[in-house]
């Protein structure tokens, strides 16, 4: 499991762009409060593989997928806290559950950074969690 700013970081397969390559389906690590992406560590050396693959090749874009079995697909995501198939928002719930019940630590402590830190995460998580409850109503 990875941590960024305090949160769990989010499993998912997102498109990376490696000079004019456009790498489809690539497993990543993101966080949700600050937007890092990391290209998942179990594939790393995969992906600089094939992104330098399809640089020379000049593709204009890969898949991913047609580069790794299954397997390796599937084992990927087993150590992730969650894989974004649609329930980030369940995520993102549990995630505000947790930096709430933090918070309440940290105000009984009197440790002011540490609830400022907190107030911060609480702020992102919570607007992620608008935007992406405004896009499903688009979409639905
Ligand atoms: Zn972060």
């Amino acid at each position: 499991m990875s941590f960024c700013c305090g949160a769990s970081m989010i499993g998912a397969l997102g498109s990376l762009r490696h000079y004019k390559t456009q790498i489809h389906n690539v497993p990543i690590l993101y966080c949700p409060v600050c937007n890092r992406i990391d290209v998942h560590s179990d594939i790393s050396e995969e992906y600089e593989l094939l992104s330098e693959y399809a640089h020379e090749d000049f593709a204009p874009e890969v898949d991913f997928r047609d580069f790794v079995s299954n397997e390796t697909m599937k084992q990927v995501f087993e150590n992730c806290i969650s894989i974004d198939n649609g329930n980030i928002s369940a995520v993102l719930h549990s995630q505000i559950d947790n930096a709430l019940d933090l918070l309440a630590v940290a105000k009984q402590l009197e440790d002011r950074d540490w609830e400022s830190t907190l107030k911060h995460r609480l702020k992102k998580l919570s607007r992620r969690l608008k935007r992406l409850e405004a896009q499903t109503k688009r979409t639905h």
